[in-house]
């Protein structure tokens, strides 16, 4: 078993089509594959019929974007049903925000002496409903401006950095009511990532949990191994069922490969036994 259900598409900030991606994840020796992009499925039906020239079980998945306590915290969807309406619909409302937001990290950007990065990023984006910083790291990248897009992010395009604007994104009740809606399963993406204490973060799952969310990530390309441990213990103290994916969105911007996790710790409900 090497399951991975967490990777991004050029539908959202990827750099590979889900065609090459598919290709990717069946040679690298992925047994079940799911696609998220950022708050958009408009890859999946693409995905799903590349993934079934080659034989290898996909799934449909989707990010949500979710705005809570003032930090953006990211919701998979795994098993969703991409023809349904109020998914489809919700996702819309989030992206309609991502234009206005990509001018005004332009506008700071050229502020700080980095003109024409709207238009720059733009030349990165392949569905311009889906403009992210990931696009604007490509252009400060291949401008010369930073070494990678590590370095981007950790000068320009994080939180309190001067390209950074913050924007308004999903509920978090919202988001996972879409997704169970639509008949999937809510997780919580990459939980290591985010900027709460330890009572925050409880209150996040407390939240996310009453709201309907049964799963988390607990191997994902953002964590370290001691996080890997970490969050299997909360999983297990909060009966969450256990995820794995390598958030892969590109060569040389991925830590981790498609494919390229190790297992999930032992002790867990694998996510996967419980997909439709
Ligand atoms: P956005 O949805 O436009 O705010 O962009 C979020 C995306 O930026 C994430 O999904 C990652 O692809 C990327 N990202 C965020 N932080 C970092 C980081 N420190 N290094 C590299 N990529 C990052
Ligand atoms: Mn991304
Ligand atoms: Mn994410
Ligand atoms: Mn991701």
């Amino acid at each position: 078993m090497n399951p991975d259900l967490h990777c991004h598409s050029t539908v959202s900030d990827g750099a590979l089509e889900p065609e090459a991606l598919a290709q990717r994840a069946a040679d690298n020796g992925v047994t079940l594959w799911a696609l998220t992009d950022h708050d958009e499925l408009g890859g999946l039906a693409r995905a799903r019929a590349a993934a079934g020239r080659i034989g290898l079980a996909f799934v449909d998945g989707v990010e949500v974007s979710v705005s809570w306590a003032n930090e953006t915290v990211h919701i998979v969807g795994l098993g969703v049903d991409p023809g349904d309406q109020a998914l489809g619909r919700g996702l819309a409302q989030v992206r309609s925000g991502r234009d206005t937001r990509a001018v005004e990290m332009g506008r700071q950007l050229e502020a700080v002496g980095i003109p024409g990065a709207y238009e720059g990023a733009m030349r990165y984006v392949s569905n311009p409903a889906l403009v992210g910083r990931t696009h604007f790291a490509r252009f400060l990248v291949e401008a010369g401006y930073c070494r990678n897009v590590a370095d981007v992010f950790a000068r320009f395009l994080a939180a309190g950095r001067p390209g950074f604007v913050p924007h308004v994104w999903a509920r978090l009740d919202e988001a996972v009511g879409w997704i169970r809606g639509a008949g999937g399963i809510a997780i919580i993406a990459h939980p290591g990532r985010y900027r709460f204490d330890a009572l925050e973060r409880d209150a996040m799952i407390d939240a996310f949990i009453d709201a309907g969310g049964r799963g988390i990530e607990v191997v994902t390309g953002s964590h370290t191994p001691a996080q890997y441990l970490e969050y299997a213990e909360v999983a297990r103290q909060r009966g969450l069922l256990a995820s794995c994916g390598s958030d892969f969105h590109g060569d040389r911007e991925s830590r981790i490969d498609l494919g390229g996790l190790p297992p999930l710790p032992a002790g867990l409900d694998p996510v996967w036994e419980a997909l439709p």
